[in-house]
């Protein structure tokens, strides 16, 4: 794929070598770049990858694709949504379908999307409808919800105007769109760059700040009802980890990445007290619109 000259959503001028990234989780030979809009300030993989490339960037091993103890207790305990309107909910990305459970307890009439078999798979041996494939070709009909919730899905998208219009058609009158992503606003990324957890190449191609979420927004027949950001001291802790054991530039040759990976995974620094002292600066920066995460609430234009 061609190298974009230009911003992916508004078409303003880049900052064409923001940086440079590696896989920090699974070592493979290739470097990423990324670039930066200087007017929406959206960070993208420049050029994008090509979509026979993205399968393989998720191994087997990859988390959020792998059933885990505890993971439900987890996750139940934050974004969780009370049921209202016809009580329908969607989740595009549902990963393993913890949260779809979880809604579908509480009188959600759930549906899923999900691209990784393995997990789709897992989904339905929960119960759960599930399609395994993209939001594009999900036999949705003219269904309508009053939540789609992405939960840490649209940083992963290569075509996430495509997937917005269409998450937009299939919002009831009064429905939304609940999302968390990465915030390249953050004053994690500012601090860590290539280092930083939440940049994860390959595997996020868009980092999206308040302003290039309205210029996502701004192309799909959405706008923003609220939007916040987050603090998390685990992205600072894991950011510094990987800094710690991994270096701004990670070696050449794969070797060399294979060992320093490895090595970084056995040390895993556990510091309460490396937390404890974030703490206060996480929690005033996401005050101030720089923590770690974006979550916001979409609505359709009228
Ligand atoms: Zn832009």
């Amino acid at each position: 794929m061609n190298k974009l000259s230009q911003c992916y959503l508004c078409g303003a001028p880049i900052i064409d070598n923001f940086l440079t990234a590696y896989d920090r989780q699974f070592p493979r030979v290739e470097d990423y770049n990324y670039s930066k809009c200087r007017s929406c300030g959206l960070v993208f993989m420049n050029p994008l990858p090509l979509p026979e490339h993205l399968a393989g960037f998720y191994p087997g091993e990859y988390s959020p694709h792998q059933e885990k103890p505890g993971d439900m207790k987890r996750k139940s305990k934050r974004n969780i949504f009370s049921p209202h309107g016809s009580n329908r909910l969607l989740e595009v990305g549902c990963g393993i379908g913890s949260l779809l459970q979880r809604h579908n307890e509480i009188g959600w009439k759930v549906k899923g999307v999900e691209i990784n078999p393995a997990a789709c798979e897992i989904c339905r041996a929960r119960g759960l409808d599930v399609h395994c494939g993209t939001l594009l070709d999900a036999p949705l009909g003219d269904e309508k919800f009053d939540v789609i919730f992405f939960n840490h899905v649209i940083e992963h998208l290569l075509d996430p105007v495509a997937i917005f219009k269409k998450a937009s058609e299939l919002l009831a009158p009064e429905g939304r769109i609940i999302l968390l992503t990465p915030n390249s606003g953050s004053m994690g990324f500012g601090r860590y760059r290539s280092a930083w957890y939440h940049l994860d190449a390959p595997r996020h191609i868009f980092i999206y700040g308040a302003g290039s979420l309205k210029g996502l927004c701004d192309r799909t027949g959405l706008k923003i009802a609220g939007i916040r950001t987050l603090p998390s001291t685990r992205i600072w802790l894991q950011s510094e980890n990987i800094e710690r054991m991994q270096g701004q530039t990670l070696a050449n040759s794969l070797e060399e990445r294979k060992k320093l990976i490895r090595s970084s995974a056995d040390t895993k620094k556990k510091s309460h007290f490396f937390r404890l002292l974030m703490s206060p600066v996480c929690a005033i920066s996401a005050r101030l619109g720089a923590g770690e995460n974006l979550r916001a609430e979409l609505v359709k234009t009228k």
